[in-house]
């Protein structure tokens, strides 16, 4: 990376950043060089903006992780949380006990959902959230005497979590590596990614067809009586943000139907607004049994994740608890109440300011002037729905070929864009973008200013470098 475009990175002059290097282990970075670049200390927030502890403002074009839907200075969600606090700051839910910010959060999602999804269980994160699901799904199999439906199919390239179910279900080969994951039954299919993954003078319902006949073979290949469940997220966001082909999610949820494995939608990222629907099931025009929600249910202002799923699920489950005695499943903080009280807000919120509308409104302006950007010399494919989007760059636009050394060029222009004061998510050589929903046109226009200004300066530095 040059100096130039990496003088941000370069923090490595106070206590804090030397306590940091000192003692902290990052998620997602490569350990050494941090020792060598330090971190980028985030201090404050305002609306769409964050800003570092040197007072660089940063529009955050990931709402953090994918989360921070309605900006991050809301009074109200701060109000509560205090609130909540001073009242009962934690009670658990285990052995009959509850509390209201747990109840009345648990009511507003089985309102929000689809009619067919009742039920709900608290986790505090999308891993967790995840991990439950597949043992609620083992447990409900071995409950209906069917104790060899246990697989689950997912798709390469998606991004379920990483604890050790959910880090199977992933399929990232760096999620994997090293883990010694997949450590459960999972059969990863093909991404649908029509861009990379379609055929010569294939059509979008032509390779929705092929991945849904790729999902029956695999199903009769392992026997629709060993395959428990489907997970998708309807949008693949972590992975490289990537809609399905049109038809995609129809002909899987007839699978589903047709072999009695349940459908589960990762709604993390997708869930209460990304798309510019509620949901992305109901974006793509699917019912799932199963829906996992995170991130912007309390606009990652507490952790707090909810899986919601149906009454045949949870009538299983209930039925073999009964026989037990217990549902031996739970966290400390499952239903934690200042994260649940936190969430009712967040999602009032999302109601009251019409988010979910002005995803799909601003998602439209947005789409659209990140299209412009297709003539850039260095740019392949630009994607996206809603307020969710990404950027991919290629060797030769023509061929669509990748750079010699992926992720390299990705680097470069997240260094870029943060020296232009944009944070953004480099996913190998693609950058993602997804910005919070409060964002409104003028701020757009600004984001995709700045973008274009990185993107200008990684050409520049790749005739330089002569990097193909
Ligand atoms: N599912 C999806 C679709 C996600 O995007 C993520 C996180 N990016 C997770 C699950 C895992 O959530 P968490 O990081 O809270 O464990």
């Amino acid at each position: 990376i040059p100096s130039r475009i990496s003088k941000v990175t370069n923090h490595i002059s106070n206590s804090l950043a030397h306590a940091d290097i000192s003692s902290v282990l990052h998620p997602y970075t490569d350990a050494r060089a941090h020792e060598r670049q330090g971190p980028v200390v985030i201090d404050h927030g305002k609306g769409i903006y964050v800003y570092d502890d040197k007072g660089n403002e940063y529009i955050e074009g990931l709402a953090g992780l994918w989360s921070v839907a309605i900006g991050f200075n809301e009074p109200r969600l701060v109000k509560t949380a205090a609130e909540q606090m001073a009242k009962l700051p934690y009670y658990h839910t285990f052995s009959h006990k509850s509390h209201e910010p747990s109840i009345r959060l648990a009511e507003k999602l089985v309102e929000m959902t689809p009619p067919s999804l009742n039920h709900v269980f608290f986790t505090s994160s999308g891993s967790e959230a995840n991990d439950t699901m597949v043992k609620m799904v083992w447990y409900m199999n071995n409950a209906l005497g069917r104790p060899n439906k246990k697989k689950f199919l997912a798709r390469n390239k998606a991004y379920h979590g990483i604890t050790v179910a959910s880090g199977s279900l992933t399929g990232l080969p760096n999620n994997h590596r090293d883990f010694d994951l997949p450590a459960i039954p999972v059969r990863h299919l093909t991404c649908p990614h029509f861009y990379r993954f379609a055929e010569e003078g294939e059509t979008e319902v032509e390779f929705a067809a092929r991945l849904v006949a790729e999902a029956e073979a695999a199903i009769l290949e392992e026997g629709p009586e060993t395959i428990a469940a489907f997970i998708g997220e309807p949008l693949m966001a972590a992975g490289g943000v990537m809609a399905p082909p049109e038809g995609y999610w129809q002909g899987i949820e007839a699978l589903c139907r047709k072999y009695d494995i349940l459908l589960v939608a990762d709604e993390v990222i997708c869930g209460f607004g990304r798309l510019g629907t509620t949901f992305g099931c109901e974006y793509f025009g699917f019912t799932p049994d199963i829906m996992i929600t995170s991130k912007q249910l309390t606009s990652s202002y507490m952790p707090l994740a909810a899986i919601v799923f149906s009454d045949d699920v949870y009538n299983a489950i209930a039925d073999n608890t009964a026989k037990i005695g217990t549902f031996g499943h739970g966290f400390t903080a499952s239903g934690h109440p200042v994260a649940t009280a936190v969430g009712l807000e967040n999602l009032k919120i999302i109601e009251e300011r019409e988010l979910v509308a002005n995803a799909a409104k601003v998602g439209r302006f947005f789409q659209a002037r990140l299209r412009e950007l297709a003539d850039h010399p260095l740019v392949g494919e630009v994607r996206g729905i809603g307020l969710i989007a990404a950027v991919e760059m290629v060797a030769d636009k023509q061929t669509k070929r990748p750079f010699a050394q992926p992720g390299k060029i990705g680097a470069t222009a997240f260094s870029a864009t943060q020296e232009h004061g944009l944070i953004v998510r480099a996913i190998g050589d693609s950058i993602a973008l997804c910005p919070p929903l409060i964002i409104d046109e003028v701020q757009v226009d600004e984001l995709v200013n700045r973008l274009k200004k990185a993107l200008d300066d990684v050409a520049e530095w790749r005739s330089s470098e002569n990097f193909n």
